[in-house]
């Protein structure tokens, strides 16, 4: 064993075929004492040695369940908190990168959301009036400030139910940080495209006036995904003048025009669902992230099912890109010489107004519908 923490230089110009090698020896030494989850728009040379495989939902509910000493998350830093968050305090999370952000999620920080509510305060009663809901791809700080009012998460997952409790609830939603799921969750309610409004938190009071403010039912976050936003509608149109019989889907956080042509609009789960359950020979256009589409043509090649990316140009996650072979071995390595590197921590405040509203959102989730 080390005495010291070995440094990610000696990773950095290792071959990827030496570090399949040490993260394969440090899964055999670590067994369940370490518990490697990997989000599906990861890179397949690091999705490969994923115990558990998902999307934010179904990772951080694994990550609410495991007794794992070590929790290596192979995402980005806001997955990595609401792993933090949800595990006990002897349990540590470690991010490989710790730079791996999230773009979007660095769209709406604490002060900014804080400041929106007191403009909200200036024209209504926000806390009895307005429900705070965050992405789950958000800071834990914005977490704790939806727990502390009141408000809750939502992942790509379960975001009809969320907004639907949410409306049931309070008259009006501020959503951040992303405007385009929040718009194509409203819709696919039946919340008209004039009852939300875009809320610009570079301009004082959002860029809207009282009335505009009193008459949205949604206010939208201006922020969005550099990866989904990069799908356009003429993308669809040109796919199916040469393919006339294909099905489009679409993830939510692409934009409104997007979605509505799509044939189904869901998150990543749903999106691999339904593809896996579709007819052999079947040929879908995907818009959402590049390598998890990549994944899916080849999983699904066998069948005859043609699985095409929509945009034509190259649209990866360019932080979750940043987790590769070479820091997943640097931290797996350290785990096995017992040094822990990039943990990722969340004050206890934080945790726990986030937590309440965590809980509230796995509650919402999984409550039976009324008959
Ligand atoms: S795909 Fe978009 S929303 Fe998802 S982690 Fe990357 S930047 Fe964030």
């Amino acid at each position: 064993m080390s005495e010291t923490t070995i440094r990610f230089d000696s990773f950095f110009h290792k071959s990827d075929e030496d570090c399949f090698d040490t993260i394969r020896k440090a899964k055999e030494i670590l067994k369940d004492e370490c518990l490697l989850l990997g989000h599906y728009y990861q890179r397949n040379e690091v999705f490969q040695f994923a115990d558990i495989t998902g999307d934010s939902l179904k990772l951080s509910e694994q990550a609410a369940k495991t007794k794992a000493k070590y929790i290596v998350f192979c995402g980005v830093h806001f997955m990595a908190e609401v792993a933090d968050m949800l595990t006990s305090d002897e349990q540590i999370v470690i991010l490989p990168d710790s730079k791996a952000g999230c773009s979007m999620a660095d769209m709406a920080n604490r002060p900014a959301v804080e400041k929106a509510w007191e403009s909200l305060n200036s024209v209504l009663d926000a806390d009895a009036k307005v429900m705070p809901i965050t992405y789950i791809n958000s800071a834990a700080n914005l977490k704790a400030f939806c727990g502390e009012k009141g408000g809750t998460i939502c992942t790509s997952s379960n975001a009809e139910k969320i907004l639907s409790w949410a409306l049931s609830q309070r008259q009006k939603v501020l959503f951040f940080p992303d405007q385009h799921l929040g718009r194509n969750t409203a819709h696919a309610l039946g919340i008209p495209l004039d009852k939300m409004a875009v809320w610009n938190f570079r301009k004082p009071n959002g860029g809207l006036t009282s009335e505009q403010i009193e008459k949205a039912q949604v206010l939208l976050w201006d922020g969005w995904c550099s990866v989904h936003q990069r799908f356009a509608p003429e993308h669809i149109d040109d796919y199916l003048a040469q393919y006339p019989d294909a099905k489009v889907i679409a993830h939510p956080e692409a934009c409104f025009e997007v979605c509505q042509k799509a044939d189904v609009i869901g998150s990543t789960s749903k999106i691999l669902n339904t593809i896996e359950a579709s007819a052999p020979g079947s040929r879908w256009l995907v818009a959402t992230e590049l390598n998890l589409v990549n994944r899916l043509h080849e999983q699904f090649k066998h069948e005859n099912k043609v699985v095409d990316f929509m945009a034509p140009t190259v649209s990866m996650c360019s932080t979750m890109f940043r987790t590769d072979p070479q820091h997943l071995a640097w931290v797996m390595d350290n785990l096995v010489n017992g040094k822990i590197v990039n943990q990722i921590t969340v004050d206890k405040k934080t945790t726990e107004y986030a937590n309440q509203a965590l809980q509230r959102m796995f509650e919402i989730t999984h409550a039976k519908a009324k008959v």
